[in-house]
């Protein structure tokens, strides 16, 4: 056999995927039964020299040693006591059809290429747009993460409401957007790659709560407009990343619609809320947003990356980028719904919104909801346990399922040891963030096994460190 039929047989396929599934299987049960450490943390060098001695082993036709060593050496997000970073843990289902998609490879681009994708990323972004509580002339789009996200959203606002056409002309004047200190750097970053510049973001200071200080806006925006800025989009984070602080969004809308900006709010973890009848009251007002982000690789169980933008005026999803290319499309300027490519940065696109299908159809919305409720829920419960412990205080009282927390400074071991200590121990995976220049704990609480017995061992363990 020649390499290329080696590396097509139906036949290996088989027997290599049936492999793999076994392990993952097995690694799914011992990691939920809380059996296997959650993070086996090496150094970058050691873990480059490990992988460099097994690439110096040359090939080996057999890859089930090499799937073994990948889980292995992996940071186990299905453990229980991961609560590290805002990654989600996915339900399995997701990376069954991840399996399904990247083997069929669709590109999606346009209608030909993603005959199946390309009809249900319709369907999921008209679901969430409903959610959300848009009428019919709303749309939207999937794409590769919330900060591809943010940007394509910046770039439809910057469409809609500059006052030259930078698409076409390039940049003149000074631009600018509105958002709160505490917003994700992604933001900053758009506006930046945007050309706007450090003074084109204007930030809003925060409350004690880490929330835009909405009586704020109209100060900072007349001192912007002063300096000769045009202001063209606010940004509501729906939550902040490092605290989960929901900013006021009707207090947001009003402004942006008593100055006619763009109204962008980035819900890329807590916009899942739409799905929660408990929780959805935390983005009071994201209806009155001109575009939404979502990620599904957060909060939904959906593997990395999926996100959605969604628009209120659907409109204005197709003048974000103004491209002709007529080897894809024959008319560029036709609102084709099933030409994915026409409005998202990507060209080949990963067929993603079939992952997010296979969740909807096989366990129903509900599915959703009870995972924020859940993981909501416990974020407040941690919280009361926290404040009923003599030695640890919260940073701020958590509005969804990241808790930000320390030990007081009267133990004699600090936050950021902690934090070592933890990580290089690997039965717990927490981060760390600085709020008023002080270190905390910070937990996101992403994985729906995970429970308050496992909180107050976390607690248990720190204190006796
Ligand atoms: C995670 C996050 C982002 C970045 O999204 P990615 O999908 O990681 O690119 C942006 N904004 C907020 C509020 C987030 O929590």
């Amino acid at each position: 056999m020649t390499n290329i039929q080696k590396a097509f047989s139906p036949d290996s396929f088989r027997e290599q995927a049936h492999q793999m599934v076994d392990l993952l299987a097995d690694y799914l049960s011992t990691s939920q039964n809380r059996e296997s450490q959650t993070i086996p943390f090496k150094s970058p060098e050691e873990s480059l020299a490990f992988w460099q001695d097994d690439f110096a082993e040359g090939v080996n036709e057999d890859p089930t040693d090499f799937f073994k060593k990948v889980i292995e050496k992996s940071t186990k997000l299905h453990n229980p006591r991961y609560m590290g970073h805002q990654v989600g843990v996915i339900a399995p289902i997701s990376a069954t059809t991840s399996m399904l998609t990247s083997l069929l490879n669709n590109g999606m681009a346009v209608y030909e290429m993603g005959l199946v994708s390309n009809p249900l990323e319709k369907i999921v972004t008209d679901l969430m747009a409903k959610r959300i509580g848009f009428d019919e002339k709303s749309g939207g789009i999937l794409t590769s993460g919330g900060t591809l996200a943010n940007l394509t959203a910046l770039l439809a606002a910057r469409a809609k409401k500059a006052s030259t056409d930078v698409w076409e002309e390039g940049s003149e004047g000074k631009l600018a957007v509105i958002v709160s200190e505490e917003a994700h750097y992604c933001v900053d970053r758009a506006a930046r790659i945007m050309g706007m510049g450090s003074e084109g973001i204007i930030k809003i200071p925060t409350n004690e709560a880490f929330q835009m200080r909405t009586e704020l806006l109209e100060k900072y925006y007349q001192d912007a407009v002063d300096k000769g800025f045009q202001v063209i989009a606010i940004v509501g984070s729906s939550c902040s990343t490092s605290t989960g602080s929901y900013d006021d969004l009707v207090e947001i809308g009003k402004f942006s619609q008593a100055k006619n900006l763009w109204f962008h709010v980035d819900g890329a973890h807590g916009g899942a809320v739409i799905f929660s009848e408990k929780y959805k009251h935390k983005v009071k007002g994201i209806e009155l947003a001109d575009s939404v982000v979502i990620d599904w690789h957060k909060m939904l169980l959906t593997p990395a990356l999926v996100t959605a933008l969604i628009f209120k005026d659907n409109d204005d999803s197709y003048h974000t980028f103004q491209q002709k290319a007529q080897y894809l499309w024959a008319n560029q300027t036709s609102q084709d719904w099933f030409n994915s490519g026409k409005r998202t940065f990507e060209c080949t696109k990963l067929g993603m919104s079939v992952k997010v299908y296979s969740i909807l159809k096989t366990y129903g919305e509900e599915l959703l909801a009870e995972h924020v409720d859940y993981l909501y829920d416990l974020g407040k419960q941690f919280a009361e346990m926290i404040e009923a412990h003599p030695s640890f205080e919260l940073g701020v009282n958590p509005e969804c399922n990241i808790v930000c927390f320390r030990l007081k400074d009267s133990q004699n071991i600090d936050n950021q040891t902690i934090r070592q200590k933890l990580l290089n121990n690997g039965k717990f995976y927490i981060v760390q963030t600085t709020l008023r220049e002080r270190t905390y704990l910070r937990v996101s609480l992403m994985n729906p096994l995970t429970t308050l017995e496992d909180l107050r061992e976390l607690l248990e363990d720190i204190y006796n460190l």
